[in-house]
């Protein structure tokens, strides 16, 4: 483990992507530095195993990358929140406002057992309506959310704020 790690210094900020004006954090800097990943990975395993989860529940699409990782290194199974019409199985679905338009998160039908405590896992938190969907969802299925887990934050985006007043505890890394 190496607590003195600074796991900002190998995120790298892209300008302009994906829309002129937009600062695009890009964590394949931090994933593909051999300390960078495992360490993101141990803490954020650390941080989530203070919940006791049942399961890890990681939505699309780099919150698989870190999801895995702490699935594994935890010693539980993993869920797979993805994007409309990805799943092959029979799925339960949200829709969610988006700047401009709707999206939609679905999970298999039956994938997370109703009374479980589950972690839900993503990349980075900006405004928070990712998460609050995907966090919806479980409550639909009768699942109950333990916390969120991020690398990153963007804090003025007021991601943390929305998820303190609906009740869900956030963890982020990197803020
Ligand atoms: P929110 O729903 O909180 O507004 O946006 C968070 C979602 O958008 C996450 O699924 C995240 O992967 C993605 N996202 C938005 N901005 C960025 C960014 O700058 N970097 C990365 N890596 N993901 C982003």
């Amino acid at each position: 483990s190496r607590p003195d790690l600074d796991l900002a210094a190998l995120v790298r900020t892209i300008p302009d992507f994906p829309k002129p004006g937009i600062l695009f954090r890009d964590i394949t800097t931090l994933i593909s530095d051999a300390a960078g990943f495992s360490e993101s990975v141990r803490r954020l395993s650390e941080r989530a195993s203070v919940y006791r989860p049942d399961l890890i529940v990681a939505v699309e699409a780099r919150g698989f990358l870190f999801g895995a990782a702490m699935a594994s290194a935890m010693g539980l199974g993993l869920v797979p929140v993805r994007k409309a019409g990805k799943l092959p199985g029979v799925t339960v679905g949200v829709d969610y406002e988006l700047e401009y338009g709707t999206d939609r998160l679905e999970l298999h039908e039956g994938a997370v057992a109703q009374g479980h405590r589950v972690v839900l896992v993503d990349d980075l938190l900006a405004t928070g309506g990712t998460i609050l969907a995907a966090a919806e969802l479980m409550r639909n299925v009768g699942a109950e959310v333990a916390a969120a887990m991020f690398v990153i934050e963007l804090p003025d985006l007021g991601g943390s704020k929305r998820l303190s007043a609906a009740g869900l505890a956030c963890e982020t890394l990197i803020a």
